[in-house]
């Protein structure tokens, strides 16, 4: 009976640690099911060896029962309402065409007890772009924001967080893009930056494990920190909010990579998954922490996942779906823990749709890096070239920089003494440039001998199987809660109109310089500007740069070193 007496005592130590984190984080333990299998043990402890009443048996059913009464304790979920008046929670790259092929239990909800429609993205469609034009209710043309090598104070204009701030709520950020460097919020709340952080640094600092465990890799190549997850970061991960049932999904994970061969697409989607669990996790830990007034949280894998499996999402692959209903968890959960004057706006930078492979030899991407160094060496300043499906955008500093950037590029002729590259100028964005290939038809042998302007045409494209979906211009918008009418349908919104809408149902003024205008919730009276609030930001220190690594990931640049 010795065993059994070890597994009972095993199973109780196990609950009592359980119970003892989730007293200091009352979110940690979140799986509830678990409770009756100790309950189970004990009774079956009790009902099998009932003849023998030996103390052992007594001993071992009481640990059980102790087990089971601590893993149900700590298991209820007794934080309450979010304190939050405005959570916005932005899903890169979501669109209808793929919600309304699901089931999905919270964007359901939403769209019978509050409002949606589509949200019109505009060119250029890169996502730090747009995320900032919906944060700051302003085109590119007035915040600056073009390429994705760009940072916090790259922005010129003040951006909802910034108002917020200002109007003296507390208030927290997570992962909104063009957020690195962070910085602390003088009325508190929480700051932690996108995929596009090449550092670690947070707001609090208490929050780095979140970014440590995302830059792992790139930390271990640096030599900087311990990469990966170590004790402190394992520690460090549970105090910023880590849930039981993520730590347990993230160690069955390591367990099926070193025990079989996880295909690549299993990989990606198990970390894209991993990484919005934590998102989840840790933003919704926080908001209750800080009693931020004003949050939104980011999620990725929608887009991430679009761009690589689209494909298979047309042909009913699970891959593109396990992303969305991620998404519908955390929307259901927020829901769920709605307080009853909370709003919730939920929207997307852009949709999603096939790529175009219909070029007579199908997929080929351009490349980024030699047209970059080319315009570079031609004395462009300040030039960031960019892929978005088969284009390139090229974003310059100004709108001259980019008129001299058109004549040199259109001067690069193939080897038929025609352009190799279609030059189309971005609409509302003078100072970028759109290429296309004037020619689509990429195959191995016109990649073996096809020059451009003098130089290898393998140089400029090259043929690619990897990216399937590409970014559309109709994304989705919903909202709910408190002041919106059940089944409200939302007609010609632009990316301009989410600031003006956010910061009234935040109860926040928006500007006169902000075009768009709220699309649910009564405005107050506008000011003239935000702008002002600029110059006076004040950005942790941070690392220059971007995270290179993961703009390859996600077929943007073949990475520069
Ligand atoms: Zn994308």
């Amino acid at each position: 009976m010795r065993w059994l007496v070890i597994v009972a005592a095993a199973v109780l130590a196990l609950s009592l640690l359980v119970l003892g984190i989730d007293l200091g984080h009352p979110l940690f333990n979140d799986l509830p099911l678990l409770s009756p299998v100790p309950l189970v043990a004990g009774m079956a402890t009790l009902g099998y060896f009932s003849r023998r009443r030996e103390g052992m048996i007594a001993f071992a059913a009481s640990c059980f029962f102790l087990a089971a009464a601590a893993w149900m304790w700590s298991s209820r979920d007794r934080v309450g309402r979010l304190p939050a008046r405005m959570l916005v929670v932005g899903v890169d790259g979501a669109t209808w065409d793929v919600i309304d092929g699901m089931e999905l239990p919270a964007f359901d909800r939403i769209r019978s007890e509050g409002a949606h429609g589509t949200l019109r993205s505009m060119e250029p469609m890169f996502s730090p772009l747009l995320w900032t034009t919906i944060a700051s209710g302003r085109k590119p043309e007035a915040h600056g924001i073009r390429g994705f090598h760009v940072q916090s104070y790259d922005c010129q204009v003040a951006r909802w967080w910034d108002v917020a701030e200002a109007q003296g709520r507390a208030v927290g950020l997570y992962k909104p893009l063009v957020d690195y460097p962070p910085r602390a919020f003088a009325t508190g709340g929480f700051w932690v930056p996108s995929w596009l952080a090449p550092a670690p640094d947070t707001w609090p600092e208490s929050l780095r494990p979140v970014k440590e465990v995302e830059l792992g890799n790139r930390l271990r190549r640096k030599q900087v920190g311990e990469g990966g997850v170590g004790p402190r970061t394992f520690l460090g991960l549970v105090q910023a909010g880590v849930r039981l049932s993520t730590l347990l999904r993230g160690a069955r994970w390591v367990v099926e990579d070193s025990i079989s061969e996880p295909g690549p697409a299993r990989r990606n989607v198990e970390m894209q998954l991993i990484r919005g669990y934590i998102d989840r996790d840790v933003f919704v830990a926080q908001v209750y922490a800080t009693g931020a007034e004003v949050a939104s949280l980011n999620l990725y894998a929608t887009d991430g996942l679009a761009h690589l499996y689209w494909d298979r999402y047309e042909q009913g692959g699970p891959e593109l779906r396990a992303a969305y209903a991620q998404a519908d968890a955390v929307l259901g959960e927020l829901l769920r823990r709605a307080n009853g004057e909370m709003r919730l706006l939920v929207v997307s930078d852009h949709g999603f749709k096939a790529m175009d492979g219909s070029g007579e030899a199908g997929q080929f991407l351009p490349l980024t890096e030699r047209v970059q160094s080319r315009l570079g060496a031609e004395g462009i300043g300040k030039v960031d070239v960019t892929r978005v499906g088969h284009k390139l955008t090229v974003g310059t500093a100004k709108a001259s920089e980019a008129e001299r950037a058109r004549a040199i590029v259109l001067g690069w002729l193939d080897g038929e003494g025609e352009p190799f590259f279609r030059v189309e100028p971005y609409p509302g964005d003078p100072a970028s440039l759109a290429l296309t290939l004037a020619r689509e038809a990429v195959t191995a042998e016109r990649l073996a001998t096809d020059t451009v302007g003098g130089e290898p045409i393998a140089d400029y494209v090259k043929l690619s199987e990897a990216y399937t979906g590409t970014h559309d211009e109709r994304g989705i918008i919903l909202a709910w809660g408190q002041g919106v009418d059940p089944g409200t349908v939302i007609e010609g919104a632009t990316l301009l109109d989410v600031a003006p809408t956010l910061l009234a149902g935040a109860d926040l003024p928006a500007a006169e310089d902000m075009s768009g205008k709220s699309l649910l919730w009564p405005e107050l009276p506008r000011v003239p500007t935000w702008d002002g609030l600029v110059p006076a930001l004040r950005y942790m220190g941070g690392e220059a740069g971007s995270n290179e690594e993961m703009l390859e990931a996600l077929g943007y640049t073949e990475g520069r070193k």
